[in-house]
């Protein structure tokens, strides 16, 4: 029953005009940014001319089985589950959305082959045998790896920024979204992106994209990234020690990685910045802000900004539901207003670094879900940007050599426009 296919087909589920701006965008040798020039004029496809069969696409409804898509398409005598320990796929993830390409004679109109992705890494192809059964074959997807570099201005934000540089055909709206979130996960102890980014603001990064001979074209890794952002430049170079997980450093080779994250709360989910303001709306008076209020949809998850003990969870006035977290150097961090504790979170219990601690809410004295969160140096709230922290841990004396080859490497592709180019070979 099982049997592999060498030969790797066009699969009629994705527009082929994807395929060709894709290898546009590959093989331009331009030098300049291919995203720059493609446009929307439509491109002529070549027809060609095989053995007399159609192609009738069927995507799989919510509530629908399998079995109901295969008799409405007449095929009778494939059972798709029966196939699944021999192709090796999880027949749970056949589900409400996928396609199913299904080839008919042009003349019998009797289904000959279907084609269907189960997932990104290979597509399984069913064949229609001369006896009346079924062969099914698994065929490994390929993706290739390229960089590209991305910079420009941030205006509003890093999502705008990644929208306007890139085109839909360099990466699609979901994919650039997570190229910048991820972006700002690398710079997560320095930069607050939720607040920190003035008008004019600059970045540049070289992220690795992931092309499907399909034509699909997804986000890999970021590589590097140079920001200019309030004043402040920070750049970042992806390296992995001789002994430990890849992460990111800066020129001098000293971790990105600090003692306290720049926000409480992931960028990817902070609604509208910050206010700062100094009016309470609901005790109706001006009084002292001493915290820093993320807009967050209810249900966030909070993270613990750095490493310390839990000297408090619980009821706290208008606070309502608090976590205070005690680190060191005098150090101590509150969470307020949230709907929940994270699991285990109670007085005296020690928390990670981005450990989840409890979700938004509106607790307390709040008028809208939103984290307030204090920061205080000995007892006294301080903005965590004011605060001097001390350098990342730099690398190991024997990664040296190493990282500045890979370090001079990302600069010059972090400097350089042009077109995507072959991924190059990192330690990771
Ligand atoms: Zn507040």
């Amino acid at each position: 029953m099982f049997r592999r296919n060498p030969r790797i087909p066009r699969f009629p589920r994705f527009p082929a005009a994807v395929g060709i701006l894709g290898a546009a965008a590959l093989f331009s040798t331009s030098g300049e940014w291919p995203w720059a020039r493609l446009d929307d004029t439509p491109i002529a496809l070549p027809i060609v001319v095989t053995d007399p069969y159609k192609v009738v696409s069927d995507t799989l409804k919510s509530g629908e089985t399998i079995g109901a898509l295969l008799s409405r398409q007449g095929v009778i005598g494939l059972d798709l589950s029966g196939l699944a320990d021999a192709l090796s796929f999880d027949p749970r993830r056949l589900r409400a959305g996928l396609v199913f390409a299904v080839r008919r004679d042009a003349i019998s109109d009797t289904p000959t082959q279907i084609d269907v992705r189960p997932d990104d890494q290979q597509r399984l192809r069913f064949i229609r045998t001369s006896a009346g059964s079924w062969e099914g074959s698994a065929i490994p997807i390929r993706w290739t790896t390229d960089t590209m570099r991305l910079a420009g201005e941030i205006s509003t934000s890093l999502v705008e920024a990644f929208d306007r540089e890139m085109s839909e055909a360099t990466l699609d709206r979901n994919e650039r979204m997570k190229a910048a979130y991820a972006l700002a996960d690398v710079n997560a102890w320095s930069i607050d992106f939720s607040r920190d980014v003035q008008p004019g603001d600059r970045f540049a990064t070289v992220v690795e994209r992931l092309v499907s001979e399909d034509g699909e074209v997804r986000f890999g890794r970021v590589l590097a990234s140079d920001l200019h952002i309030n004043g402040r430049q920070i750049t970042a170079y992806r390296y992995t020690p001789a002994t430990g997980k890849s992460a990111f450093y800066d020129e001098e080779g000293k971790a990105l990685r600090r003692a306290f994250l720049a926000a409480p709360v992931e960028f990817r989910h902070v609604s509208s910045g910050f206010s700062n303001r100094r009016f309470h709306p609901v005790l109706g008076i001006y009084r002292k802000h001493e915290g820093i209020d993320y807009a967050a949809n209810s249900g966030t998850p909070v993270r613990a900004a750095g490493n310390g003990t839990v000297i408090r969870a619980g009821r706290a006035g208008g606070y309502g539901n608090l976590v205070e977290i005690r680190h060191r150097d005098g150090i101590t961090t509150r969470y307020a207003h949230l709907r929940g504790f994270g699991a285990g979170i109670r007085a005296g219990v020690g928390v990670t670094q981005g450990q989840v601690i409890g979700q938004v809410g509106m607790t307390g004295t709040a008028t809208g879900p939103h984290l307030h969160y204090e920061f205080r140096v000995n007892g006294v709230a301080r903005d965590p940007r004011s605060v001097k922290f001390e350098a990342g841990e730099p690398l190991d004396r024997s990664d040296r050599p190493a990282f500045e080859a890979q370090r001079q490497l990302l600069a010059t592709l972090l400097q350089r426009g042009g077109a995507p180019a072959p991924a190059p070979l990192l330690a990771d």
